[in-house]
């Protein structure tokens, strides 16, 4: 039998035990067809099956409606992203919030498509915050926004109200919380945070965006092309948009509210454990934590190596900080059990007791 190992790893990350089990038996028989998932046309009816479940599901999980919401899964990660959105609707001018190195990168795409305004940034504070009553008194083509900041452990609580489009990379948080869906005109997240394998990611996008694009685009860049081609306008990435599939089906039955709540409990655990114990402290503002990624640092004075020892007796895997921030990051994403939470609570309270 493998070790029971606890990953808290960033991403690529812990995923439900029961995706990897149903995903390895499709490979050796899908549908109890005699075929593997990854040799069956994805024009084969038992391949759009699984798209179609697939974008049904995450637009229902979203609460959002299907008249007014297209759902595709396209290649390039949330990276692809960053320039296709601005590709698609950046034409005067666009207003981004920028709270650390993805926003930062989705403004340097941007650029390239037009003016962008960096409305607010937490730059100042190695991006340890989320600025706050932002004011938006512009006509933007839209507003950019990093929901939840996987690198600095923060997360934006509530969202800017404006007139203007909001669009969201939600990567790391993607249904982690029950949120507003509706309060966006487009969301993305690269699958392998909280969702499913690298390789694919996810785009919810309000139809009506489309009348904002002024330019000739590249069919792969073109939104309206994946939308009118029901996501199939090339390969699909057939492999993840199945294990996607098979995750969602967790996620709605289990429901957002349910799964808000578990959320809350463990990010709780463990941000009161780093806030008791004088071995560490907190990165973020308290305010802006992030319940997915939970950032800390070492206090002066204190031996890392024994902590590091620690973790590693205890099989706690995946815990060191981004080399921007340092330190350690907790990945704490939907599917990390409780129990692996309890596990590094120990480990910390075992690292303060040896000192
Ligand atoms: C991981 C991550 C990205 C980058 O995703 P890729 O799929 O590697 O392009 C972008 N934004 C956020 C918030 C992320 O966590």
């Amino acid at each position: 039998m493998n070790k029971k190992v606890h990953n808290f790893s960033a991403g690529p990350s812990i995923l439900p035990k029961k995706v990897f089990e149903q995903a390895s038996s499709s490979i050796n028989n899908f549908n109890g067809k005699g075929l593997s998932i990854l040799e069956i046309s994805h024009r084969s009816k038992d391949f759009v099956d699984v798209l179609e479940e697939a974008r049904s599901l995450a637009i229902e999980i979203a609460g959002l409606d299907k008249n007014i919401y297209s759902c595709l899964f396209l290649q390039g990660g949330a990276s692809m992203q960053f320039l296709m959105t601005a590709y698609n609707f950046l034409n005067k001018k666009a207003g981004y919030i920028n709270t650390g190195s993805w926003s930062t990168k989705a403004i340097k795409e941007a650029k390239l498509f037009g003016n962008v305004t960096e409305i607010a940034s937490s730059s100042d504070k190695n991006f340890n915050y989320i600025p706050k009553d932002v004011i938006i008194n512009e006509d933007y083509d839209y507003l950019h926004i990093t929901t939840n900041n996987t690198i600095f452990g923060t997360q934006f609580h509530s969202f800017p109200k404006s007139n203007c489009p909001l669009i969201a990379d939600m990567s790391s948080d993607i249904f982690s919380r029950k949120i507003d869906f509706s309060e966006f005109d487009l969301i993305y997240a690269g699958a392998q945070k909280n969702l499913g394998p690298a390789g694919a990611t996810m785009v919810l996008i309000k139809d009506s965006l489309l009348d904002q694009v002024k330019r000739d685009i590249p069919s792969m860049m073109s939104y309206k092309v994946h939308i009118d081609k029901d996501s199939s306008f090339n390969t699909p990435p057939v492999f993840p948009i199945y294990c996607i599939l098979l995750n969602l089906r967790l996620i709605k039955e289990e429901g957002l509210d349910s799964i808000s709540k578990k959320n809350k409990i463990k990010s709780d655990s463990i941000y009161s454990e780093i806030d008791r114990n004088k071995c560490f402290s907190g990165f973020s503002d308290v305010s802006d934590r992030s319940q997915m990624n939970a950032t800390f640092n070492l206090n002066e004075g204190f031996d890392g190596e024994i902590f590091n020892r620690i973790c590693l007796k205890n099989n706690i895997s995946g815990l060191n900080g981004h080399r921007s921030v340092g330190g350690y990051r907790a990945s704490i994403y939907n599917a990390l059990p409780l129990e692996s939470l309890n596990i590094l609570v120990d480990s910390m309270k075992e690292f303060e007791l040896n000192q």
